[in-house]
């Protein structure tokens, strides 16, 4: 895909709020989520955000506004599910996204024919309840960041940080479906199996290492057959967009558990997304180098380098999480921000994510979804978990207030936002990632 109409920086919408300085969704993002009006006895269906404002896609099929592709695509938006507008391949929803554009500029032929029509085609964000975007069938978690790697490496094996597979294969686990939550559900801090007395033998009790991992979900459109890799030149067809992700971890489970097999109880009580996917081609204008690997580092694999991807397979995106603590929430006091990371320092693109999935035939299905690995830099405020801002809990965050946190407390409110800004474009954004940690059973 390449720049077009769709990203011009001048190109404002009727929907007033669409250009509030700052706003998510201008009309240059278009992200797509499945909303429910609240209150009414509707099934949810699929939508497109636009400023403080929500595109009842179906809505505008009835209305007789979308013509050729962008009706066929428009068609699949009357399910509660976007599997099976993700699954029609990347040219009907860039079709539909591009469709919606032309109808939502000021300059719309079709806003000024057809009087009433925000009133039968939008819905106010405040007046819906945002879904799981999709039915996520598989959901695999990376591990792309190298600074990542390396310091939670480091908390394990001080002399050598980093395993000697790391510069090779981008590593993953198979997580848990099931357990993944829209934002704004609360997570309750689970119990489990801990051991963290040598000499003892372990017992049951609620995590006291509670975690937030920051980190970008991305979401498979067309599927592949079992059987046929994704070949790194056509790794980002079969991407629908992308979303942010909240790996909660419970580090004390995780650390008596995860020999030899991997994570498991520790990470699949809850995994929350944002409820917006950002398609690939509102992220166009926010492409940038794959990681530039240091010399003495090795080349990837043949089957996942391709100049194309490295040249611009990576996407700069700004990530911060933000932390409100009961005690804030009761004085009233805003979130305040413990960490800012930035998606240009991942080892791995997402294109070859993608492609070592399927390298061995494994099929990906249109709505699975990967996790990119927690995303962390080189600086001591871009890591994004807690286990790596405090040093395992040694050094704990002091927050203005006078608080002070090493891991999650019941009550804490951890949010996640993410942006693109590049001189010469629109700012979008992703919407938030939220969750509040309630108390163990
Ligand atoms: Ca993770």
């Amino acid at each position: 895909m390449a720049l077009n109409e769709t990203h011009r920086v001048e190109v404002t919408s009727w929907v007033e709020s669409a250009q509030t300085p700052g706003s998510d969704f201008p009309i240059q993002n278009l992200p797509f989520g499945v909303f429910r009006r609240t209150g009414r006895h509707e099934p949810p269906r699929v939508g497109v955000a636009i400023g403080d404002q929500i595109v009842d896609v179906a809505a505008c099929v009835d209305e007789g506004l979308l013509s050729g592709v962008s009706l066929e695509a428009g068609e699949r938006c009357r399910l509660p599910q976007l599997n099976d507008l993700m699954a029609l391949g990347p040219e009907p929803t860039s079709a539909l996204r591009r469709a919606l554009g032309d109808l939502l500029r000021v300059d719309s032929a079709a806003y000024h024919d057809h009087p009433g029509i925000a009133r039968r085609v939008l819905v106010p964000m405040y007046e819906a309840e945002l879904r799981l975007p999709a039915v996520i069938g598989d959901y695999t978690d990376f591990y792309a960041s190298i600074d990542h790697a390396r310091n939670i490496g480091g908390m394990f094996r001080p002399n050598d940080p980093l395993l000697p597979n790391y510069k090779y294969v981008p590593i993953g686990y198979h997580g848990r479906a099931s357990s993944i939550v829209p934002s704004d559900t609360h997570v309750r801090r689970p119990r489990g199996q801990i051991h963290d007395d040598p000499d003892e033998p372990p017992f049951t009790a609620p995590t006291k290492r509670l975690d937030y991992e920051l980190e970008l979900g991305i979401f498979i459109g067309t599927g592949n057959a079992l059987g046929s890799p994704v070949p790194i030149i056509d790794a980002d067809r079969h991407i629908f967009g992308c979303c942010l992700l909240n790996d909660w971890s419970a580090r004390d489970i995780q650390s008596w558990e995860y020999q030899p097999l991997g994570p498991f109880l520790a990470k699949s009580f809850a995994t929350t997304i944002s409820p917006w996917i950002v398609t690939l081609d509102a992220l166009e204008p926010f492409r940038a180098p794959a990681y530039v690997r240091p010399d003495g580092d090795p080349a990837p694999l043949p089957y996942l380098l391709w100049d194309v991807d490295q040249r611009r397979g990576g996407f700069d995106i700004r990530l911060d999480v933000y932390l409100r603590t009961a005690v804030m929430r009761q004085r009233r006091q805003d979130p305040i921000r413990i960490s800012r990371g930035r998606f240009t320092s991942m080892y791995w693109t997402i294109a070859q994510l993608v492609t070592h999935h399927t390298s061995n035939g494994c099929n990906l299905r249109p709505g699975d979804l990967l996790g990119s690995g927690t995303i962390s830099g080189p600086d001591p405020d871009s890591r994004g978990s807690l286990i790596e801002r405090t040093s395992r809990g040694r050094e704990p965050i002091r927050l203005p207030n006078g608080e002070s946190r090493s891991f999650l407390e019941d009550g804490d409110e951890v949010i996640m936002r993410a942006f693109c800004e590049r001189p010469g474009f629109a700012r979008i954004g992703f919407g938030e990632c939220s969750g509040m940690i309630v108390p163990a059973l």
